[in-house]
């Protein structure tokens, strides 16, 4: 291709790699029946009221995700709704760690379907940053029939900003004067982390676009935002230097933990079950490579209006398995999180660890069933860890 690279001189280059209507198009590819037809994926049965995700299709009728299925249903009738299958999704999500690998040392597993990638100084082994994110592309679709929008920027909250330009399957390059070029007429909602409630405390200040936002007096904004008030201050100028983190270098001493924020403020509950899943499996994996089980199983919740809370459960008997984890974190989750109270991010920290390799071991073996579960996984890992994740199948139940 050649051409000029516009990333040529900036100090860092991230990538942004954010999935298209990523539960929809799993559906969609497995079942190609529902390929080009409205599909909405409303999830766990129980709850089935909301929108979790939905396809292009569905979405030109005005179908969201977050709408009631009710509401999604009179805007599209014909919509088709089926309910999700978490355990594809992040068996679909550990196979995209791995192909993001491939192009960056320094990836940062953002959501389920989302993730950072520090491409600084490996995109010249592909010419430009584009072409390294247009071979990356046709990878995910070669091995997962799947597309994705990617923004490349010199930081992760530009990176993130622009990956939502040009969907689906699109890729936007975009510096700073971009950004405001962009960004300073639009709401202020449409930066990353203004949910509704902020914005809504930000109109009272008069505060309606982005670019107000950015000339206002952080020290005005502190009276009414307190410690938010720097981020929002910040975000608004798309200054952000914060650096792309790989799993790996995440800090872990006595406790391992993984949390994400989420992209909206989550009241669908089959979104934060998934979202779950995946940081149980995580942390889970990270106990067995590590060779530790935990004891105590923590979740963090923080609501659209950042009040966190948190709650643990000491297990009978220690643990290093991503269901047991998951089903306790979901547990310890209280009823009105997802329905009334809308989730803006999710953690999950096992501690209280103990080493495998010490006495303990022992008395782990007590439960038949629970080592059956523990070899399988270990199975798992190995295979993962000598042949890449691709290789084995998530059991792929619906849960
Ligand atoms: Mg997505």
């Amino acid at each position: 291709m050649g051409g000029i690279d516009r990333t040529y001189d900036w100090p860092k280059v991230i990538v942004h790699v954010d999935m298209d209507a990523f539960f929809a198009a799993f559906e969609i590819r497995n079942a190609p029946l529902l390929k080009g037809k409205p599909v909405i994926v409303g999830g766990d049965p129980r709850y089935r009221s909301v929108v979790s995700t939905c396809s292009y299709e569905a979405r030109k009728y005005g179908v969201k995700s977050g709408m009631s299925i009710a509401q999604a249903k009179k805007l599209c009738p014909e919509a088709i709704v089926i309910s999700g299958t978490l355990g594809g999704y992040v068996y679909t999500a550990s196979v995209l760690q791995v192909i993001f690998e491939h192009y960056s040392p320094i990836v940062e597993p953002f959501s389920i379907d989302e993730a950072f990638l520090n491409i600084t100084g490996c995109h010249r082994i592909f010419n430009t940053a584009e072409e390294l994110v247009m071979k990356m592309k046709a990878e995910i679709k070669e091995r997962l029939s799947l597309t994705c929008s990617v923004g490349i920027a010199p930081s992760k909250l530009i990176a993130k900003m622009a990956s939502g330009e040009k969907k689906p399957d699109g890729i936007t390059i975009m510096d700073r004067d971009d950004f405001q070029k962009a960004f300073y007429p639009r709401p202020v909602s449409s930066l990353w982390g203004i949910g509704e409630k902020t914005q809504k405390g930000l109109n009272k200040l008069g505060i309606v676009t982005v670019e107000e936002l950015a000339e206002y007096d952080e020290r005005m904004l502190k009276g009414y935002f307190g410690v938010n008030a720097a981020y929002l201050s910040k975000v608004a100028r798309g200054l952000d230097c914060s650096e792309v983190v790989s799993y790996e270098d995440m800090p872990d001493d006595k406790s391992m933990s993984h949390e994400t924020t989420l992209v909206t403020d989550l009241s669908d509950i089959d979104k934060i079950y998934s979202t779950l899943l995946w940081l149980s499996d995580k942390v889970s994996r990270r106990l067995r490579r590590d060779n530790f089980v935990a004891r105590t199983i923590s979740v963090k919740i923080r609501s659209s209006d950042f009040e966190t809370i948190t709650r643990d459960k000491t297990l009978a008997t220690p643990t290093d398995q991503c269901r047991i984890i998951f089903e306790t974190s979901k547990r310890l989750i209280p009823r009105e999180y997802g329905p009334k109270i809308k989730v803006r991010l999710l953690g999950v920290k096992a501690s209280n660890l103990l080493s495998k390799s010490g006495e303990n071991q022992l008395s782990l073996l007590s439960n038949c069933n629970l080592d059956k579960l523990k070899l399988s996984s270990e199975a798992v890992d190995i295979i993962k860890n000598r042949y890449g994740d691709a290789i084995v199948k998530f059991a792929g139940e619906k849960m």
